[in-house]
């Protein structure tokens, strides 16, 4: 996609979450924008950044890392947002300054173990499976509590909310219902853990679904950069 484009296309997002949070009564500026760039070049990245977007996100360590690489005098802010292998923990842990999808101790443990201590806290989100997954991913909602206060007590690792990437539906009030389920469970949560303030939720085709379920950072991709690019893996 052209970088005229984008500049267009984020303009056109921004105005969609601000509507958003008016017709929803969220306070203006609550939601924060996070770019999905998986397939994108550097170059529509940098065209992305230029016109004020900040939060990027990536599904693919091995796309990642380079495209991190050749931007890293940018100010970016970089989102794991993909399924974690734990062979690419360290890499992870390394290179991103929020993880979306630990739906395991496991996983947890090792982006702990493995953060830089001079990078602070990683940022990390719990991926919980409301049925109906797109990624198959995320843990068991009756499995949640335990795995976040377990993550609580991690040192590297700043648990800050949930995340969802629930089954796409075209009907608004459907696309409504996980994430009120994610916002119950955060609200749940809440009561017992700490420093819980986000909800990861809703991408270019249901973003103000998610808002009016109260998201707090949604996660777009084509709706910004444009159909995905074949996949060069
Ligand atoms: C690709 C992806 C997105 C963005 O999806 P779009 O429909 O292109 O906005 C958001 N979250 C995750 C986890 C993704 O993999």
């Amino acid at each position: 996609m052209p970088e005229d484009s984008i500049d267009h296309q984020l303009q056109h997002v921004r105005e969609r979450i601000s509507n958003a949070e008016k017709q929803f009564g969220r306070e203006p500026g609550s939601v924060r924008l996070v770019g999905i760039s998986k397939t994108q070049p550097a170059s529509a990245i940098r065209a992305a950044y230029d016109a004020g977007l900040k939060d990027i996100g990536e599904n693919y360590l091995q796309e990642a890392l380079p495209k991190r690489d050749e931007l890293r005098e940018l100010d970016i802010c970089w989102h794991f947002v993909g399924k974690i292998q734990s062979n690419k923990t360290a890499a992870i842990a390394g290179n991103f300054d929020w993880v979306h999808g630990v739906d395991r101790m496991r996983i947890a443990r090792r982006l702990n173990d493995q953060r830089p201590p001079e990078l602070g806290p990683l940022n990390c989100c719990i991926e919980v499976n409301l049925s109906d997954e797109q990624s198959k991913g995320g843990v068991m909602p009756e499995e949640l509590e335990e795995l976040a206060l377990a993550m609580a007590e991690l040192p590297n690792i700043r648990l800050r909310g949930l995340m969802v990437l629930p089954a796409t539906s075209d009907e608004f009030e459907q696309q409504r219902l996980p994430f009120a389920r994610l916002a119950n469970a955060l609200a749940e949560l809440q009561a017992h853990v700490p420093g819980l303030d986000t909800l990861s939720m809703g991408m270019s085709a249901d973003l103000e679904a998610a808002i009016a379920e109260g998201a707090t950072m949604v996660r777009i991709g084509t709706a910004i950069f444009g159909a995905r690019q074949p996949l060069q893996r």
